[in-house]
């Protein structure tokens, strides 16, 4: 069920981009904009196949969605066309997409494994930031949420160090965005989620792993993709967090890490 957030129409009619709202942290982000009044472009994930939120009408002029392989250069231009061909401006950019792509431990490394999660983890961010900077500054208040994660700053479980280092860059970036977008009014922030139980984790955690890491959370449980969405619409609204900018907001249920 689709919980009601507080936003109360603060996003009516603002032009929100997402991308990976197919499914998980993504789609419950995306509802709650598209349920406050957003127009919201969603890129729902790599094929059709692949999303499980369940749409408004057709004929709902305040969706638009794409799909695209975002670790291609190809997936990531035609995604930005699109949204180019759909956003007079955009409000809110939310950089959501990614996933670990398998647990590859440091002995077995290879190149394409470096290239496949460092692409679709950190280099499809800046190049569609870059390509959508025009219509970030056609907004009066813009801001960018780029989503993160702890083990950026843990480093990660065994096998994750690939996925860890691309979400670390992603840390480092939006602190970059911030100082250099900040004289044309642009925000950027992270959230950076603990372990939160979406499809992510049903691929490359073990039950076992899943019940020691909500033992180990100061709240003793896993979070949940709708626990992601008040610090989403927190960091996209000029009026909730005009003042913040650069910053990384953890959702971990108590770790300390961020
Ligand atoms: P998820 O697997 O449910 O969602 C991932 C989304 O990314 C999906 O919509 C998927 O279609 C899309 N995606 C994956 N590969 C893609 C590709 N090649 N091209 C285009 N789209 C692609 O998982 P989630 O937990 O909702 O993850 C959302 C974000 O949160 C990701 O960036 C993930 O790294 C991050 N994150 C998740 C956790 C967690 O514990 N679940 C923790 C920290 C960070």
């Amino acid at each position: 069920m689709t919980k009601q957030y507080f936003a109360k129409g603060l996003f009516s009619n603002k032009q929100v981009v997402i991308t990976g709202a197919g499914r998980g942290i993504g789609a419950a982000v995306a509802r709650a904009m598209h349920n406050d009044g957003a127009v919201v472009t969603a890129h729902l994930g790599r094929e059709q196949s692949s999303h499980q939120w369940t749409f408004p009408a057709d004929s709902d002029t305040h969706v638009n969605t794409v799909c695209a392989d975002l670790a291609t250069l190809e997936g990531v231009e035609q995604t930005a066309d699109y949204i180019n061909s759909q956003c007079p401006h955009v409000d809110v950019l939310i950089h959501n997409a990614g996933t670990m792509l398998g647990r590859v431990p440091l002995d077995s490394m290879t190149a394409e494994h470096y290239a496949d999660v460092t692409n679709l983890n950190s280099r499809s961010v800046v190049l569609l930031t870059t390509k959508l900077l025009p219509l970030l500054k056609l907004s009066n208040a813009a801001s960018i949420i780029n989503v993160s994660s702890i083990s950026a700053a843990t480093g990660g479980s065994a096998g994750s160090s690939m996925y860890s280092a691309a979400k670390g860059f992603i840390s480092t970036y939006t602190r970059s965005l911030a100082t250099e977008l900040a004289p044309h009014g642009i925000r950027a922030n992270a959230i950076s989620p603990g372990t939160i139980d979406t499809d992510f984790h049903q691929r490359y955690s073990s039950a076992e792993k899943l019940a020691a890491t909500a033992a180990s959370t100061p709240l003793k449980r896993l979070g949940t993709a709708e626990d992601c969405v008040p610090a989403c619409l927190f960091l996209a609204s000029a009026e909730l967090s005009g003042f913040i900018t650069g910053q990384i907001i953890g959702v971990n249920g108590g770790t300390s890490y961020v």
